[in-house]
């Protein structure tokens, strides 16, 4: 199969769909692979590594499109992407569609056939392609929070492990699935006294199992979060609800008992935010203050460690590009229902039944 990487154009991404080591393994399994000129640059791949790996470089993402039978990519496809997907054409990325009905109609227009990363499931009921990048924010979310906690960046000027003598920092995680358990766990290892609140008994008892001793677990009950706000140095927002906006946990009025100069780190940004002060911040300009209370907002956290965030996806998706690209999209999801359910779309209809429902289309 011909596989084309073309370079990432959304704003303020530096992510590359496929790594050397996974167009290596294409190659490997005899399939062409080319790359467009710069793709890998912002996750740190020169062409050259692209090119050792067995792939080709071509200049434009035109020739990337004509040429391939599968596009592998990391955001979803932006208007003048999508002009040139075609019919049979098969498009391997993050998709996104339930908001986007632009995007949607496009596709559906192309006929070509879509598999989304994000619908993609494993035997556990997780979500294998969206996991790698919650680990990513995850880690990162005490490291932003810290920084945010200093005092030239607004913060209450406390140190995450404190010093002899001094106490650490109190940090609160709420939420305790796969952003909060990578959170709590770099914040503890920070030296910070971290605990997590979940409202998922056995996530409780799982985290208390693996975790009880790093870091403390509590009921994500609202008394119980006023309690925890009011000591609270950092608050790392980690909840998601599948298929909601992420509910309001913490509101203004709460920043009247809790300490001036806290660092709230609201992760689940992207899903419309745990703060009810919450709004999408950028790289360029993550914070910013309500009430004397720092808030970090970014709603594309992996983009901040793209080398990181590529590796840790390339890892993810490799298996699913190889059987796409051995078995074509048919026999690969026909024996695979967890690739299956990344069908998005396929020769101008939906299908996936929650995109449809959400924009009110057929599938
Ligand atoms: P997850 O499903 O693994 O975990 C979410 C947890 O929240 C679950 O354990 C659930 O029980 C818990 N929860 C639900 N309601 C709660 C409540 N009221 N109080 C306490 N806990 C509650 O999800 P995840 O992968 O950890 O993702 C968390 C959020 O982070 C999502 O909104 C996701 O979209 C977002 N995210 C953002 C970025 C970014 O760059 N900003 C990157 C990755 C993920």
């Amino acid at each position: 199969m011909k596989i084309g990487c073309p370079t990432e154009i959304k704003p303020q991404e530096f992510r590359a769909g496929l790594t050397p080591n996974a167009a290596r393994e294409a190659v490997a399994h005899g399939h062409e692979v080319t790359v467009q000129k710069g793709a890998g640059v912002g996750a740190g791949f020169a062409d050259e590594d692209y090119t050792t790996a067995g792939a080709r470089i071509a200049d434009t993402a035109e020739e990337i499109f004509a040429q391939s039978d599968m596009i592998v990519k990391v955001k979803e496809p932006q208007a003048v992407e999508r002009k040139m997907l075609r019919e049979g054409q098969l498009l391997f990325t993050y998709l996104h569609l339930a908001p986007d009905p632009d995007q949607t109609n496009d596709l559906l227009a192309s006929g070509c056939t879509a598999i989304a990363y994000e619908t993609v499931t494993d035997e556990r009921g997780g979500l294998p392609l969206l996991a790698p990048m919650s680990e990513v924010a995850g880690r990162l979310a005490p490291q932003v929070g810290a920084w945010t906690l200093q005092k030239a960046n607004g913060g209450r000027g406390v140190l995450m492990g404190g010093v002899p003598g001094v106490g650490a920092a109190k940090v609160l995680v709420i939420g305790g699935g796969v952003v909060g358990t990578h959170a709590a766990r770099i914040a503890a290892g920070m030296g910070a006294d971290v605990t997590v609140l979940d409202r998922s008994l056995p996530r409780l008892r799982y985290l208390d199992d693996v975790f009880g001793g790093t870091f403390g677990t509590g009921y994500s009950s609202a008394g119980l979060l006023a309690e925890h706000l009011q000591q609270a140095d950092m608050v790392i927002g980690a909840v998601l609800v599948p298929g909601a906006e992420a509910p309001k946990l913490v509101k203004r009025a709460d920043f009247a008992m809790m300490k001036p100069g806290a660092a709230l780190v609201d992760v689940a940004i992207d899903q419309g935010g745990c703060f009810e002060t919450s709004r999408a911040t950028t790289h360029a300009d993550p914070v910013y203050e309500v009430d004397g209370i720092m808030h970090y907002c970014v709603a594309n956290m992996p983009g901040a460690v793209a080398r990181t965030s590529t590796i840790a996806l390339g890892n993810a998706t490799m298996p699913f590009m190889l059987a796409l690209a051995d078995k074509g999209w048919q026999r690969a999801c026909a024996e695979d229902p967890h690739l299956l359910n990344g069908l998005n779309v396929h020769a101008g209809r939906l299908t996936y039944g929650a995109v449809g429902e959400a924009l009110g289309l057929d599938f």
